[in-house]
């Protein structure tokens, strides 16, 4: 979705029972894209909805088992407002991806960061606990595009470090965010490989010389070290990312000038 002139280009909305949680959106690059309105950010906290004088928003599990579980009735408040408030902004059409970050989702990549880049509105529920009542993605997926997303086979305590994770690789990919949109090509992950190694002034430290190649300006050779160097780090590190057939690799580079050297 392309923004007008003027209109944010991705509208946030992000529950969570700690707001304060999310305050690094405010900070640095991220930071200045919602300053400046390509990001519409808004945090909202589910707690605004909890039950009785605590403001409860889990309860124990059905069929037993450790730890509370959120409970439906705080999620569907929550979301029911939040689905009221942006489209009272964006238009009574305006569709909310939702995003449930959560261990057992699908994994958070590049492309869907690039996917999700392109939504214009995404809300994202961050769990607690031992997660959300099934039966709120169950509803909200009936009516929207419903997205359970694992930043990485690792159990957090909460989604609010997982959605940070979304918001900062989404966010930097809308138009005008970088300074340099160039550098989103180069980088890992953009084009199944992991970015080469990359070196600034100055150009020997601690006995250690940049690569020559770098200095001599040969800029068609240089592009091939890095190639080359991009597949050989991928190779070592993430061979994973060779074997998956949706990455696909262009064609490999045809001269290795050598790596680093002291
Ligand atoms: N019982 C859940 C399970 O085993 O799938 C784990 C719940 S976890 C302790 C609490 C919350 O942290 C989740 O609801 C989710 O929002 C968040 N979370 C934990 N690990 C995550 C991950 N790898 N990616 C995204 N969110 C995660």
């Amino acid at each position: 979705m392309t923004a007008p002139e003027g209109a944010p280009e991705l509208r946030v909305d992000v529950v969570t029972v700690f707001p304060e949680y999310l305050a690094p959106l405010r900070l640095s690059l991220i930071g200045r894209a919602v300053a400046r309105g390509v990001v519409d950010l808004h945090v909202h906290d589910l707690r605004r909805h909890g039950v009785g004088v605590h403001r409860a928003v889990d309860d124990a599990p059905f069929g037993g088992g450790p730890g509370m579980l959120m409970a439906p009735g705080p999620w569907g408040d929550a979301l029911d407002e939040v689905v009221a408030a942006g489209r009272a902004a964006l238009g009574p059409a305006a569709t909310p991806h939702l995003v449930f970050p959560s261990p057992a989702g699908r994994l958070f990549t590049q492309r869907r960061a690039r996917e999700l880049a392109a939504v214009g509105w995404l809300v994202i529920g961050c769990g607690r606990y031992e997660g959300i009542d099934e039966r709120v993605l169950d509803e909200y997926g009936e009516r929207f595009p419903v997205l359970p997303l694992s930043i990485g086979d690792y159990v957090l305590a909460g989604g609010e470090a997982a959605a940070l994770v979304v918001v900062e690789a989404t966010a930097r990919l809308l138009p005008g965010v970088l300074g340099n949109a160039e550098s989103l090509a180069e980088e890992s992950h953009e084009r199944g490989l992991l970015e080469h190694p990359a070196y600034t002034r100055p150009a020997v430290w601690r006995g250690r010389a940049v690569p020559e190649v770098l200095t001599g300006g040969d800029h068609a050779r240089i592009a091939r070290w890095r190639r080359e160097q991009a597949l050989r780090r991928t190779a070592e590190r993430r061979p994973d990312l060779l074997a998956d057939p949706e990455q696909r690799p262009g064609p490999a580079a045809r001269e290795d000038t050598g790596g680093p050297r002291r």
